[in-house]
């Protein structure tokens, strides 16, 4: 005889009745709960989509394609939940757990379905049956491994986990489903019996068994009828609080890796249209997000990963990235309520100008996140309301008045943006026309006597590699990056434009900047207004020179000490461009010819911590014992560095004061300004 079992085996019929009933009742709770979440998604602006509901059916797979991938190596694959020690383990186990758990409940049903229409179709038996309940019993184990060390970790409560007393009714209710499984499948091996490998397919239930060998087949039928009801009603329960419980991101984490359009550094522009459409800019109110970003605050599971990557939030920043997801949760919520009139406002009220203002634009907390929720355009999104309404002041203010006035954050003369050159022979696009590469400056290095000296070593390397390029000069305006991540579109909007004009009147098709922000506006920010570039970071373009042996590194230095690198955010992680500037530092400093010795700072490449001028932040005064650069400076000296390298001008200035206030000694230095000094320029 095959190995096989009745699913409703010792089961009456008037309880499977009852049972699907109860089935019923769960899921018309569970979708209660659904629609009401999605009915709140609705009242958001319509989820952009790109070209997945439109244009021909190549361009809808482009589109599709990717979100896929992300629902399978990110939803199924758990890439973003892997490598973060005992909650990646307990996540792991867990998920894994439950996909096959519910997979093989959902191939039992199916089975019993199909049995009570013909027996011939009837699969659950012989070989399947034998691996489908080793299967079950085997990742059932794991489904509890995995509830314990949750539960474990959440008795030591993480302060940056979130914390709900339905958390505990959650991993409870899971612990008791595992359990009350595994006795219900002993039991029912108590009194049917099974023996061979109908019974060590399921070795740990045949285990659980020996502690009911005297029990008799009546008393186990008794016991088995009663946990089964038991652990069916624990499952019932499970289904209907989903929607109501941090079990809910189940549901909507992947279908926020579905729709999110994640692209680290770029932002959705605003056109005057739109504006004259809403009468508004940016977002003033929970339903001018867009129906993605309503769900996104559904997604979040208060894991905390945003926070603990927050460089805001580690220098005692009123800002917690977790704690606007979840505020505007609350908000969200609240406007289910029909609490319009008396609900909080989101300016103000839910979100202050002073946790907008904090962010430094560094994309860490959109980069941790599991399920892509992007607290960062939540947070710009708002920011844009806030300077729209006249909410901003001080220095970032005065800065942006600059920019507009004099095309530059220090309201210095346009007519002076390229007296740091003078001397240095650099050609601008005037006296160069047949140039192959163009030079963008930057503000930081036409303007500031710091960064001048950086723009001053990159024109030295250049010449001396004998590359064709040119500057543009006058011509040049400030590309508006700073404006747009705090949140003045418009603003940016004009310079880019200004400067796109520039660019296509000097047919230029390949830039090189020294500068991250400017590299990351160029890039991304000015495609989006017809502005396409090939644009290169200096220590590619100077690896490429050492590569090609047009930069000869000298061999014969003196000893320069411990060096190490601070990745700039929007290089490492938002352009993912880490690997050139070591090259360059290693050549100098380890397989080079230059004693010394390069290291890393703990946190580096993709996940290394702002210095704290981005999103605005570089034109704003700070507390000094408040600054992330005396953070970060502190992190970059605990490697004993005598050099920190960096390759962003704002970095330069952040990190200068960041030794400074450590009361510390190191020479904070641009790559090329190194590498100008090994050769000698
Ligand atoms: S936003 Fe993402 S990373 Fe932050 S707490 Fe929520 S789920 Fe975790
Ligand atoms: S972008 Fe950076 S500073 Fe802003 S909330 Fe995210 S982690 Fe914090």
């Amino acid at each position: 005889m095959q190995p096989s079992r009745e699913t409703f085996g010792n089961i009456p019929r008037s309880s499977q009745i009852l049972f699907y009933v109860l089935t019923i009742v769960a899921l018309g709770i569970f979708a209660y709960g659904v629609w009401r979440r999605f009915s709140l998604w609705r009242r958001g602006v319509p989820v952009p989509l790109g070209k997945l509901l439109s244009g021909n059916l190549q361009a809808r797979w482009q589109e599709l394609k990717p979100r896929l991938h992300r629902l399978w190596v990110e939803g199924l694959g758990q890439k973003r939940v892997r490598g973060r020690g005992l909650p990646s383990w307990a996540h792991g186990l867990l998920f894994l757990g439950f996909m096959v758990l519910f997979l093989g409940t959902t191939l039992l049903e199916i089975d019993h379905l199909t049995s009570a229409i013909s027996q011939t179709l009837h699969f659950h038996k012989g070989t399947y049956y034998v691996i489908y309940e080793f299967t079950l019993d085997v990742f059932g184990l794991l489904f509890l491994i995995g509830c314990v060390l949750f539960f474990w970790r959440r008795t030591r409560r993480p302060a940056s986990v979130g914390h709900k007393p339905t958390d505990w009714y959650v991993l409870l209710s899971f612990i008791l489903i595992g359990l009350t499984g595994y006795l219900t499948e002993a039991l029912r091996m108590t009194w049917q019996h099974p023996v061979g490998i109908a019974a060590h397919c399921s070795p740990v239930g045949l285990l659980v068994a020996q502690a009911f060998s005297g029990l008799g087949d009546a008393g186990a039928r008794s016991a088995h009828f009663a946990v089964w009801w038991v652990h069916a009603l624990l499952v019932f329960g499970f289904i209907a609080s989903i929607p109501y419980t941090r079990l809910f991101h189940i549901l909507a984490g992947p279908a926020n890796l579905f729709l999110a359009a994640p692209a680290l550094g770029t932002l959705v522009p605003v056109s005057m249209e739109e504006v004259e459409k809403t009468e508004r800019v940016g977002v003033g109110a929970i339903t001018h997000f867009n129906g993605q970003q309503l769900l996104s605050l559904d997604a979040c599971m208060e894991c905390g990963r945003c926070e603990e990557a927050c460089p805001a939030h580690a220098t005692d920043k009123p800002l917690s990235p977790k704690r606007v997801v979840q505020d505007l949760n609350r908000l969200m919520g609240l406007s289910l309520a029909g609490a319009n009139s008396t609900a909080p406002r989101l300016h103000g009220d839910t979100i202050s100008a002073e946790i907008l203002l904090s962010c430094t634009a560094c994309s860490a907390c959109v980069e941790v996140c599991p399920v892509r929720v992007d607290p960062l355009t939540l947070i710009t999104d708002m920011r844009r309301h806030l300077v729209a309404e006249g909410g901003l002041s001080g220095t970032a203010a005065t800065a942006l008045r600059r920019m507009q006035s004099s095309s530059n954050p220090w309201g210095l003369p346009a007519a002076e943006r390229a007296n740091w050159a003078e001397n240095l022979g650099a050609p601008t696009v005037r006296d160069n026309a047949t140039f192959e590469i163009l030079y963008w400056v930057g503000c930081a290095g036409s303007y500031d006597r710091r960064a001048q000296r950086v723009a001053t070593a990159v024109v030295k390397l250049l010449k001396h590699a004998g590359v064709n390029f040119a500057i543009l000069g006058r011509e040049e305006k400030c590309t508006g990056e700073s404006a747009r991540r705090l949140g003045d579109e418009f603003l940016f909007q004009e310079r880019a434009q200004a400067n796109i004009a520039t660019l296509s009147k000097y047919n230029v098709r390949k830039i090189l900047a020294h500068c991250p922000h400017c590299l990351n506006s160029l890039l991304k920010d000015y495609s989006q207004f017809g502005g396409n570039y090939e644009v290169i970071h200096h220590t590619q373009f100077i690896a490429e020179l050492i590569q090609q042996g047009r930069l000869k590194v000298l061999s014969e230095t003196e000893s320069a000490g411990t060096v190490t690198y601070h990745d700039p955010c929007y290089l490492a992680r938002v352009n993912g461009i880490h690997e050139a500037p070591r090259h360059v530092l290693r050549a100098l400093f380890n397989g080079g010819s230059s004693s010394g010795m390069f290291t890393e700072i703990p946190r580096n490449r993709e996940k290394t911590f702002c210095c704290g001028a981005g999103g605005g932040r570089m034109w704003m005064e700070e507390d000094p014992k408040k600054r992330v650069s005396t953070a970060r400076a502190k992190e970059a000296l605990s490697t004993g560095a005598k050099t920190v390298a960096v390759g962003c001008p704002f970095c330069l200035t952040m990190m200068t004061d960041g030794v400074a206030a450590n009361d510390a000694q190191a020479r904070v230095m641009d790559v090329a300004e190194i590498l100008v000094q090994r050769l000698k320029l």
